[in-house]
């Protein structure tokens, strides 16, 4: 890595700015506000643009590349969505000014939770939680809150498959229940057998992700959301594979009570870098009185001389707020663009494209690359990366070796059932040529795990910096530009 940092290219008296001759009449500043020193760089105009074009460029995204990074749904963000949400009357707006200034805003937060009721079968949705994880939150604290009004005290125990995201035990034991882990069949669904034997009058609940992360539908959906409805627990759905389901498959349909959906992912809003998202929750009526504060109502249905009326309720039994105001209402004006510019019939074709494009990888790469269950696959799809013909070679060495081909690598060592997992996620919004190309890449790093691992265990030679210490690059990450020591004095 050669970029120098802004301060190395400072040399004295170089400058990118001149002050325009003072306007106002001169005052005396403050001495006590006053430094002999200000370590400043001192770089031209057109030198800084360079360095922060240039390190721009070292940035890997969507914008410039593929990127199959399973469980993150990382597709194409139209940029009509970085208008719309740019626009004055959503920009500039306050979350505290009166509701009839801000009926337009409203209006589309109300439109924007139609559309997801209408998607997922839910009868009532409220937008306000900050990103997925905070969905589950939510979701699970909504079953608490549940149980609690129907004094039934005694359920404190979540399912949670073995296949979940860590997110879902986290937000579990985060609401104070008790966390009982599940474990998958042979086909990767749900073991009912092993669903039986946890279902008792402790149960609160369990959590869902359908398709699972093993990029599988789940096969035994509806009898276990049956099971755990006989005795008495509720479902929540992860909802972050909605890519794969859009206009196919409406979750509350199957039995599940509670979900929550993520933006970012499905409905094609930025993420990366921890946010902003956005996770609604979605409920069946029995839950609609417990959801945060406040949702948006119609309040009048309005007429030919009326528009419609919009006002902001508190559910009767509302588990209080999640988030400051209303949600990350940005990322929601993305993605009520994204869903409008779309349609019905443009919804469907995204699902029905994630689905194809998944299965078209895996079908190229299946005689090569181990599918620990082989079966057609939804909008992702999890291999087994290591041969006994290729020793030394682990699923990070094909990653890091992808680099060297232009493509971000995958999605590695999740889900935790899979051993050398790597989870290959395509999106709809590629071509034919880039899935090719992708699957040409990994039969070539096989190819060469086997005949010459070295290029393996070198890679990425061509990318900005070679190997990191991920751990550290994970834990003590340097966001600003350090100053070097003794810098201008
Ligand atoms: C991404 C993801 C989550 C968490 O969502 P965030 O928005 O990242 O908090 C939960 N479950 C699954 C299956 C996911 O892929």
């Amino acid at each position: 890595m050669t970029e120098k940092t802004i301060f190395e290219l400072s040399r004295p008296n170089r400058k990118g700015i001149r002050f325009p001759a003072p306007d106002v009449p001169l005052a005396e500043l403050p001495k006590d506000f006053l430094r002999e020193n200000l370590p400043l760089p001192e770089v031209p105009e057109n030198e800084v643009v360079r360095h922060f074009t240039n390190i721009s460029q070292l940035n890997y995204s969507v914008d410039n590349g593929f990127y199959p990074l399973g469980s993150c749904t990382m597709k194409y963000n139209p940029k009509i969505n970085e208008e719309t949400a740019r626009l004055p009357g959503f920009a500039h707006i306050h979350p505290l000014q009166p509701v009839e200034t801000v009926q337009g805003a409203l209006g589309l937060m109300y439109e924007t939770q139609q559309w997801l009721g209408e998607i997922s079968g839910f009868d009532a949705v409220s937008l306000q939680p900050a990103a997925g994880a905070h969905g589950e939150l939510t979701g699970v604290l909504i079953i608490r809150a549940y149980h609690e009004s129907r004094g039934d005290t005694k359920r404190t125990k979540m399912l949670v498959p073995d296949s979940a995201h860590g997110t879902n035990p986290a937000s579990s034991a985060m609401s104070g229940l008790e966390i009982v882990q599940l474990a998958s069949d042979k086909q990767g669904n749900i073991d009912l057998k092993a669903l039986e034997a946890e279902c008792d009058d402790t149960l609160a609940g369990i959590m869902i992700t359908n398709p699972n992360t093993l990029g599988l539908f789940d096969e035994n959906i509806v009898e276990a959301c049956q099971l755990v409805h006989d005795h008495g627990g509720l479902v929540y759905g992860d909802g972050a594979n909605m890519n794969a389901l859009l206009g196919v498959y409406r979750p509350a349909e199957t039995g599940i009570d509670v979900m929550h959906f993520n933006l970012h992912k499905t409905f094609s809003t930025p993420h990366g870098g921890g946010g902003p998202g956005s996770g609604p929750v979605g409920v069946t009526k029995e839950l609609a009185e417990f959801l945060p504060s406040p949702v948006v109502a119609m309040t009048s249905e309005g007429d030919e001389q009326n528009p419609a009326f919009y006002d902001l309720l508190v559910p009767e039994k509302s588990i209080g707020r999640v988030k400051s105001f209303h949600g990350h209402f940005g990322i929601v004006v993305r993605a009520f663009t994204y869903m409008i510019c779309l349609g019905k019939n443009g919804l469907l074709g995204v699902s029905t494209h994630a689905v194809l494009n998944a299965n078209y990888i895996q079908a190229r790469v299946k005689d090569v690359y181990h599918i620990p269950y082989e079966r057609l696959c939804m909008h992702e799809f999890v291999t087994e990366a290591k041969w006994e013909d290729a020793p030394g070679i682990r699923a990070l060495d094909i990653s890091k070796r992808l680099i060297d081909f232009g493509f971000h690598p995958p999605t590695n060592y999740f889900p935790l059932i899979v051993h050398e997992a790597l989870m290959i996620e395509p999106t709809e919004t590629e071509t034919m040529e880039t899935l090719d190309a992708f699957a040409d890449a990994l039969l070539q790093i096989a190819d060469e795990a086997k005949n010459n691992p070295d290029i393996l265990h070198n890679a990425p030679t061509n990318a900005p910096f070679g190997r990191f210490d991920e751990v550290k690059a994970a834990k003590d990450l340097i966001l600003r530009t350090q100053l070097p020591e003794n810098y201008g004095s």
